[in-house]
């Protein structure tokens, strides 16, 4: 076992910085949609990055990247790291940045620490992590996992009306989606380093958050449709207002989140999309979509199935056709006890006080985990604010991060 180690935050910090400018909008604010010019460069400047710290770098077909530290046991099962570098329109430049180049950093002071991994030790960029363009996140990991096959990824569609694979082409990959699948023993071990994107390790003033579960999402569209017509001449008697059967719902969905008996259950109706939306113009269609997570699967599915149930009791009671479409439903993932501790001895040996959390937002780790011993390290995210421009964690808490990171891949490959 290493006894200490040390990041060297002043090549990494550069290196967040350069990767910051490679973004569409206005910097500070980041944006990256994945297959955009921002996300070729960015792809470019970390291939360019892992070659100088002499890692073998491949490219799969919808773009996730993998590049390879060679162990002295070339057939034992790799240990795998890294998370992504997509990012919303507006967003900050640590969500998933962080555990991408936290990552390359880690690897590079093993490096010049002389150690020498039997384990292969792999670093991951995982390609289009968020929804931004094809309206589901994680389809990288997803691919990896085969919780998406290829007929399902290709029936994707971004706003162009391509799909993913047509996407990739465009900057060049291969956007061959027939092979994406990773076999179980290819990694022996799966750990993500990632800033908290909530406030609980700042409030409690700790370093280091070692996520011991990661809740489960689902999210729907439940569409109502009703009968349009004029605000001022259609009596209240013969209206069949497709929005109020909306509202219904979207107090209905709080409701429900409240009353499962789990404090974990988190139900929100982020979108509201009014037809024809015109103030002298009653409802004839009103879209929502409804996001709800917990970290057990027996309670959100207890508030999704609830949330179903209330759709449908509002579309008879108020005469207003219905439809209901699952976008995603998946499991919550447990992370492995023995990666856990790995990361808890890294923390004693830095003299780190750990805590065990669990991870409220999903992230490439939940599909890891169908597939491989998976486990998270979380950092503080100044007021727990993520998704937005002033999302900032400390290069002292970045540091302390990888330097985890670094000596829990080292015992793993070990
Ligand atoms: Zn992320």
């Amino acid at each position: 076992m290493i006894e200490s180690i040390r990041c060297n935050m002043a090549r990494l910090g550069a290196e967040l910085e350069k990767l910051s400018s490679v973004t569409e909008a206005t910097p500070p604010a980041v944006t990256r949609v994945v297959f955009s010019d921002a996300d070729l460069r960015a792809r470019n400047f970390f291939k360019d990055l892992c070659r100088k710290a002499n890692l073998r770098v491949r490219e799969d077909g919808i773009g996730n990247i993998f590049a390879r530290w060679q162990g002295s046991d070339p057939g034992a099962a790799a240990v795998g790291t890294g998370s992504h570098t997509d990012a919303i329109p507006n967003a900050g430049l640590y969500d998933g940045v962080v555990g991408v180049l936290g990552g390359l950093e880690a690897i590079r002071i093993l490096q010049e620490k002389g150690f020498e991994p039997r384990r292969s030790i792999e670093l991951l960029m995982f390609a289009t992590e968020e929804p931004t363009r094809f309206g589901v996140g994680c389809l990288g990991s997803r691919a990896i996992a085969g919780t998406y096959d290829e007929a399902k990824i290709l029936s994707l569609r971004d706003g162009d009306g391509r799909n993913p694979s047509e996407a990739a082409r465009r900057i060049g990959l291969s956007g061959e989606m027939n092979a994406l699948v990773l076999s179980r023993d290819y990694y022996d071990a799966f750990v993500e380093l990632h800033i908290e994107q909530g406030p609980v390790l700042e409030r409690i003033d700790l370093p280091i958050g070692i996520v011991t579960a990661i809740a489960a999402p689902a999210s729907m569209r439940i569409t109502f449709e009703g009968e349009g017509g004029h605000a001022g001449t259609v009596l209240m008697a013969d209206r069949r207002d497709a929005l109020l059967a909306g509202a219904e719902l979207a107090l209905a969905v709080d409701e429900i989140a409240r009353a499962t008996g789990s404090p974990d259950t988190v139900g929100t109706t982020g979108m509201l999309e009014v037809f024809p939306g015109a103030i002298n113009s009653i409802p004839s269609r009103c879209m929502l979509g409804i996001d709800i997570r917990d970290t057990q699967l027996a309670t959100r599915d207890l508030a999704v199935a609830g949330t179903k149930l209330t759709a449908r009791e509002i579309s008879e009671r108020r005469a207003l056709p219905l439809t209901i479409e699952m976008i995603n439903s998946d499991p919550p993932a447990t992370c492995d006890p023995r990666i856990v501790a790995a990361a808890e001895r890294a923390c004693e040996v830095l003299e780190l006080k750990p805590l065990r959390m669990v991870s409220r937002a999903y992230h490439d780790s939940l599909f890891m985990a169908r597939l491989f011993p998976t486990c998270m390290i979380f950092i503080p995210s100044r007021g727990g604010v993520s998704h937005r421009p002033d999302e900032y964690s400390s290069p002292e808490q970045i540091a302390r991060g990888v330097e985890v990171l670094a000596l829990t891949l080292a015992q793993l490959a070990e």
